[in-house]
């Protein structure tokens, strides 16, 4: 037997070992799903090291999830045999960018320890600069100026760069001077958005040609996974930084493109070769990871996107089982019925890991939640940060983000009077006033105001207590354990103990999700370490280490595979999603139907597509109909279940269950239509469709406002 070369490489087919070789310039590997792109650019990795082209600290490598980021160095220490250290610039374009802008934060007015501003603290800002202006927010929500600025920044475009007639759009015109306005803020208060991340670098590699010509000589060799959907701002920042060594390898799926929503410019990945003369383009046709039936269904469905530029997937094993389609009465049933078969499953011996459920939008997640914890079945979920998105969780981290840095204002305000002590909403303004003429921190102000003796002498006393114990928890800080610190702060300031005198159902679990909070701390060095990875997140594996299902949006699913996968809630208006149909029209119905084939593509052995009759959206029943996706399935690759279950009474004349995908029996009688604009409309005017129970309502047109992504998620 004669060596192949190190053994990292012996696996590859010859495309993919193309890939790997061709070390110098730019690269491009186009492929479909499953076809080893991401394996490519790990065995690179290993191949740059095994070589000495580059030592660990010069390569830049950039995934979508924080979760593919850790994978990828794990597997590259596999690949080696030792782990891979010292892999700095291994992350997502936030973290990277991130870690770039602490090193030269002074370049942008900001002090390393800046604070990341979420969502949520985001849209607060927004409405403070909003009421300081008089802008009436009934009128202008703060949301559609986060999400316009959102827009301006993944554009990388800067308020003077934003085009008149979309600032015209928001307040009378005022767009562009309102995100001046909120820029002036965050600098105030040495915070950032997301968007800042790799905004902020952009600029200080086009003001500082010094500081980029130390990242062009630092990384001799950059990756990126995902390339398709990489947004105008993360394509710059790329394009300034491989100005220097070339050696740009991008792999990415023009069908798996499904960011389009925030910014994504497919359009990236097609002209890479323009954007980087002499990029090799190596093409990958072998799908490893799905069975065959799977691949068929998939590639048969995304052939219905005229937008493409059409690839060749050829499986690599057999047929294997056929996708399957099943149909329930609500979303309930259609929880319990997957549970069940997960059951069955892990019965006969498959790993729940092997398992996930993949929703569309993120408020499918709580009914697989539920029936899980009913169960005592093992989940986590996974590609949003819905964990961090708690009530509880989010002040906790408060408390924890003003002792780590005091002039963290939002925080400070979210806490101040939780639980309450006797500071209304007429004292925190009085404070954020003094803050503001005074130039200073929240809690400074505070100390002002209570040395001067200005407030009511409760909310005085009140007030001094807690700067004096945010004081005492800030000089501890390096003195004790973080994990210990954070129990004495939630104890100590009466949180913890807030939750334990009341007598609401959800007490107990948000006590649950504190300690939670506080175990999972334990991996980090300190809090900041720790406090920098929340605000980063945007996979936290609720279960991490044990056998457990996962639960998550086919968004951040994007790349990863499972055994099983069961892809539930099937239905016009919730996938493809009405929002971006009435948005974007065809497009939208393109980019849903990519979100569909990576859905399907995420599966090896089994997919399991669901569908349900009525479902509850936002506390109120709507009827609905199959997705005109299981139409557009190749009926040989298919086999359409009947009803497991048994159904809710009240029910349309007994056994339901489809028995052809192409619109299912019980719709064969009440929607014998031609075309889905008569189905739907005949659907959601007749209310014929009984109600599941007796309170329950059905609203009219079936829109869904629940988040399209579990995001920030989507944040990568
Ligand atoms: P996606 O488009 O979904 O991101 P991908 O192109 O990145 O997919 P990978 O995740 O890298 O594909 O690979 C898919 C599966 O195929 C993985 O389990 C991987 O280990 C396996 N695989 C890739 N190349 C080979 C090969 N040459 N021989 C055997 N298995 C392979
Ligand atoms: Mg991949």
């Amino acid at each position: 037997l004669r060596a192949q070369g190190p053994n990292y490489l012996s696996g590859l087919n010859p495309e993919q070992r193309e890939a790997v070789e061709t070390l110098d310039g730019p690269l491009l590997v186009l492929a479909g799903a499953g076809t080893g792109k991401t394996r490519v650019l790990t065995t690179r990795i290993a191949h740059i090291l095994a070589l000495g082209r580059a030592r660990p600290f010069e390569i830049l490598a950039v995934t979508f999830t924080n979760k593919a980021a850790r994978e990828m160095r794990e597997r590259v220490g596999q690949l080696l045999g030792h782990a891979a250290e010292g892999m700095e610039w291994l992350g997502t374009f936030h973290s990277i960018g991130a870690r770039m802008l602490r090193r030269h934060a002074e370049l942008a007015g900001l002090k390393p320890s800046f604070t990341i501003l979420d969502t949520d603290d985001q849209i607060r800002l927004i409405k403070q600069a909003l009421a300081a202006e008089n802008i009436d927010d009934k009128r202008w929500p703060a949301r559609q100026l986060a999400f316009a600025i959102d827009g301006w920044k993944n554009r990388a475009l800067s308020p003077k760069d934003v085009p008149a007639g979309e600032a015209q759009a928001y307040a009378n015109g005022r767009g562009a001077e309102l995100y001046t306005l909120y820029q002036t803020r965050l600098k105030q208060l040495n915070a950032v958005d997301f968007g800042d991340l790799l905004l902020e670098p952009i600029q200080i590699f086009r003001e500082n040609p010094d500081v980029l010509a130390q990242y062009h000589r630092r990384f001799r060799y950059m990756l990126v996974d995902e390339y398709q959907d990489t947004n105008v701002a993360q394509y710059l920042w790329l394009r300034l930084l491989a100005q220097g060594s070339k050696n740009l390898a991008c792999v990415g799926d023009d069908d798996q493109s499904i960011y389009g929503w925030r910014g994504a410019e497919v359009e990236n990945i097609l002209k890479f070769d323009r954007d980087f003369p002499g990029a090799k383009v190596v093409r990958l046709e072998r799908n490893y990871r799905s069975t065959g039936h799977i691949l068929n269904a998939a590639s048969f469905l995304i052939a219905k996107n005229e937008g493409r530029l059409g690839k060749t997937l050829r499986p690599q094993t057999e047929l294997g089982e056929k996708v399957t389609v099943a149909g329930s009465w609500d979303s309930g049933e259609e929880a319990r019925a997957i549970g069940d078969e997960i059951e069955a499953l892990q019965s006969r011996g498959h790993r729940l890991d092997d398992m996930a459920i993949l929703v569309r939008a993120s408020f499918q997640m709580r009914e697989f939640e539920e029936r899980f914890i009913t169960l005592g079945l093992p989940y986590r979920v996974v590609g949003g940060p819905r964990f961090y998105e708690r009530a509880e969780i989010r002040d906790a981290m408060a408390y924890l983000r003003v002792v780590a840095s005091p002039a963290d204002a939002l925080a400070f305000e979210r806490i101040v009077n939780v639980p309450k002590r006797g500071l209304g909403d007429a004292t925190v303004k009085q404070i954020i006033e003094r803050a503001r003429a005074d130039e200073v921190t929240l809690p400074e102000a505070s100390r002002r105001l209570v040395a001067e003796g200005a407030l009511a002498a409760k909310a005085r006393s009140a007030l001094k207590d807690l700067v004096l114990s945010f004081d005492r928890w800030s000089a501890e800080m390096d003195r004790i354990p973080h994990v210990e610190l954070a129990e004495k702060v939630l104890e100590e300031s009466g949180y913890t103990d807030m939750w334990s005198k009341d007598r609401t159902a959800e007490a107990q679990g948000r006590l649950e999700n504190l300690k939670e909070l506080v175990r999972s701390m334990e991996p980090f060095e300190n809090l900041r370490g720790f406090l920098e990875h929340v605000s980063l997140v945007m996979d936290v594996d609720g279960a991490r280490g044990e056998d457990a299902v996962t639960v998550m949006t086919l968004h951040a699913a994007k790349g990863l595979e499972f055994d099983t996968v069961f892809l539930p809630g099937w239905e016009e208006g919730l996938f493809p999603h009405q929002r971006s149909l009435d948005e974007n029209g065809r497009a939208g119905l393109e980019e849903e139907r990519r979100l569909a084939y990576v859905g399907v593509t995420r599966a090896r052995r089994r997919a399991k597509i669901w569908f349900a009759s009525n479902r509850r959206v936002h506390g109120m029943w709507q009827s609905s109909i199959p997705s005109r996706f299981l139409d557009e399935l190749p009926e040989a690759d298919v086999e359409v279940l009947e009803a497991p279950v048994t159904f809710g009474a009240g029910h349309m004349g007994g056994s339901y269950g489809p028995s052809r995908f192409d619109r299912a029996e019980p719709f064969a009688s009440t929607y014998s239509t031609p075309g889905w604009k008569r189905a739907q409309e005949r659907g959601f005017d007749r209310g014929a469709t009984p109600s599941p129970g007796p309170g329950a309502r059905r609203s009219g047109p079936m829109t869904i406002e629940g988040e399209l992504v579990a995001s920030s998620t989507a944040k990568a």
